[in-house]
C-alpha cells in the first residue's frame, strides 16, 4: 500500500460521488444551460451570502480571474511573500494582469492591518497604484495555519479606509471554517471575492470556484472564457461538489486529528528539529543533519510520499485517502527507517 501524502489533491472520488456525477442533469455551461452547474454556482454564492458565483477549472483560474478583476494595468496587489498567487501560479499576476505586487512577511504566512496599511503606495508618479489586498486560509506555507475573523476585519477597514479591493484564496477555506467553527456567511461579508478549491480537502476530481458579486462574476465569465476556461457539459464535474458541499466538509475535522498525529509521530524521529504547529490538514517538518532529499529517499523506501518544501523542509497533507489504518502504517514504517 502506497502512502501518498504529497497534497489534499490526490484523493478520488468517493463511490456516493460517482453516482452523483454520473447522473447529474447537464447541459452546455457556455450557454449557461447546465443546471447542475449553475445549481453549483447558486449553492456555493448562498452559503457564503454572495450574489454570484462561476465554476472554474483550477483555483489558479479563480484566483487569476480575481486579480484581474481588481487590478489595472501599473496597479499593485498586497500579498504575503509566501502567497500561492505569487509563488506557484506560474508568474500569473505579471503574466495574465501586468501587475505588479509588494510582498509583505509575516509569521505562519499571515499579515496584519498595520503592515497592510504601511504597504499602501502613495499617490505618487513614481509608485503603482495599490488596488488589491490578497490573503491566504488556510496558509499552505504556513503549515496550514489559520486566520480568524478578529484578525480580518481590521485588515477589511483599511482597505475600505483606503479604496482597495479584498480577495481571499480560500483553496482549503472549509479546512479554516471547521476549526473555528465560523460561518462561511460571516468570511462572505469580509471580501469581495473569495476562490475556494473543490478539488483539495473536498475530495473533488476537479474544480473551483470563484464568488463575488454579480457585477464581477458577470465579467469573471468573460475572462475565464478568455482565457479557455469555458467548459460544456460540467456538470458531471459540478455535482462532485455539490456532494462535496453536503457530505465532506465536517469531515475534514478527521484530516485535522490525523495530522496532529503524524507531526507528533514526526517530532520524535532523529533528524526532525522542529513541527510547525499543526492548525488543520498541513504538516511541515524542519530537518537537521539529513537533506529533505535524503529523508524523501528513506520515506520513499517505504512508500511513503511527501514533498520538498524549502531547502531544509518537508510538507505532507493529510486528505480523505488518508484513513486510521494509514497512519498507523505510517507509524510502523518510519519506525522501521528511523
Ligand atoms: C492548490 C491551491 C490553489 C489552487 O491550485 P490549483 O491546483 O490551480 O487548483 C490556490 N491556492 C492555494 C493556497 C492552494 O493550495
Amino acid at each position: 500500500m502506497i502512502i501518498d501524502l504529497r497534497s489534499d489533491t490526490v484523493t478520488r472520488p468517493t463511490a456516493g460521488m460517482k453516482d452523483a456525477m454520473f447522473s447529474a442533469p447537464i447541459g452546455d455551461d457556455v450557454f449557461g444551460e447546465d443546471p447542475t452547474v449553475n445549481a453549483l454556482e447558486e449553492k456555493a454564492a448562498k452559503l457564503f451570502g454572495k450574489e454570484a458565483a462561476i465554476f472554474c477549472p483550477s483555483g489558479t483560474m479563480t484566483n487569476q480571474i480575481a486579480i484581474r478583476l481588481h487590478t489595472r494595468i501599473q496597479t499593485e496587489v498586497i500579498c504575503h511573500k509566501y502567497s500561492h498567487i505569487y509563488l506557484y501560479e506560474g508568474g500569473g499576476i505579471m503574466a495574465n494582469s501586468l501587475a505588479s505586487v509588494k510582498l509583505l512577511e509575516g509569521d505562519l504566512g499571515k499579515i496584519t492591518a498595520d503592515q497592510v496599511k504601511a504597504a499602501i503606495n502613495p499617490d505618487d508618479v513614481h509608485a503603482p497604484e495599490t488596488t488589491l489586498v490578497s490573503l491566504e486560509n488556510t496558509m499552505n506555507k504556513g503549515g496550514g495555519s489559520i486566520y480568524t475573523l478578529n484578525e480580518i476585519k481590521p485588515i477589511r477597514k483599511v482597505c475600505d479606509e483606503h479604496g482597495l479591493k479584498l480577495h481571499l484564496d480560500g483553496a482549503r477555506l472549509f479546512n479554516a471554517l471547521v476549526e473555528s467553527g465560523e460561518s462561511p456567511a460571516a468570511w462572505g461579508a469580509q471580501f469581495d471575492t473569495i476562490s475556494i478549491c473543490l478539488s483539495k480537502g473536498l475530495g473533488c476530481p476537479v474544480g473551483s470556484l470563484l464568488l463575488g458579486s454579480k457585477a464581477d462574476i458577470k465579467r469573471a465569465r468573460k475572462v475565464r472564457k478568455a482565457w479557455g476556461g469555458g467548459m460544456r457539459q460540467a456538470g458531471f464535474l459540478a455535482a462532485a461538489g455539490i456532494y462535496a458541499l453536503d457530505h465532506q466538509v465536517d469531515r475534514l475535522k478527521e484530516d485535522h486529528a490525523r495530522a496532529r498525529t503524524l507531526g507528533e509521530m514526526l517530532l520524535k524521529l532523529p533528524f526532525i528539529s522542529e513541527v510547525f504547529p499543526v492548525a488543520t490538514n498541513i504538516v511541515i517538518a524542519r530537518l537537521e543533519g539529513m537533506s529533505p532529499e535524503d529523508f524523501m529517499k528513506k520515506l520513499s523506501g517505504q512508500q511513503i510520499k511527501s514533498v520538498k518544501f524549502g531547502p531544509d523542509l518537508v510538507r505532507f497533507v493529510t486528505h480523505l485517502d488518508f484513513e486510521d489504518e494509514h497512519l498507523e502504517e505510517f507509524g510502523k514504517r518510519i519506525g522501521r527507517i528511523f
